[in-house]
């Protein structure tokens, strides 16, 4: 018996447009796609049932997604969505949470983070011990900014072990065992 693994596709990149060419309604001489399909009225079911067939067969359906949210393109069917279904999107995007965003942050990729997510790289990446120079690097910041970061968890660290124990804070590796969580911030 064989079995077949999925793997979830990557983020897309910022400013990253090369997905565009693994996608099911690329037109092509070789495969003609109507584009007046993916900007249907409302009441054109056909046009949209046409559009969602081609996007549940794409492999780069929420690179589209998610290029469409944060590009703040509300217009046409993006990712399988229609704009009716992607406005309650667009009004949470600011909120959105997700680990597996911060995950691929931390491991080096340049995702497009909401404040939420940026804060929980942050707290992660001093529970792992990741230094100032790289957090820099990972969050496109100055080291000065990544230092500030830092001492700022180091500070709400402190403060809230100051009841139980003042001597407790020592190092980020040590820190880091304190982190919950909860302290990766506020999940939308
Ligand atoms: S998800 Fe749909 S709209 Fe987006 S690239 Fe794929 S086929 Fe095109």
């Amino acid at each position: 018996m064989t079995t077949t693994t999925i793997t979830p596709a990557p983020h897309r990149l910022l400013g990253d447009h090369t997905w565009q060419g693994e996608a099911v309604c690329h037109n092509t001489e070789y495969n003609p796609v109507d584009p007046e399909i993916f900007f249907p009225e409302p009441d054109e079911t056909d046009k949209i049932t046409a559009a969602k067939s081609l996007c549940g067969q794409c492999p780069v359906r929420r690179a589209c997604l998610d290029a469409a949210l944060e590009g703040g393109d509300t217009d046409g069917i993006r990712g399988g969505l229609t704009e009716e279904e992607r406005g309650p999107l667009h009004k949470k995007l600011a909120h959105r949470f997700d680990y597996s965003r911060v995950n691929a942050t931390i491991a080096g990729r340049d995702v497009h983070l909401t404040t939420a997510e940026r804060r929980a790289v942050v707290h992660a990446a001093y529970r792992h011990g990741v230094t100032e120079q790289r957090l820099a690097w990972l969050l496109k910041i100055t080291e000065e900014h990544a230092q500030k970061l830092y001492r700022e968890i180091r500070r709400a660290l402190r403060n809230r072990d100051l009841p139980q124990n003042a001597e407790t804070i020592t190092s980020p590796a040590t820190d880091g065992e304190h982190l919950g969580r909860d302290d990766f911030g506020t999940a939308a």
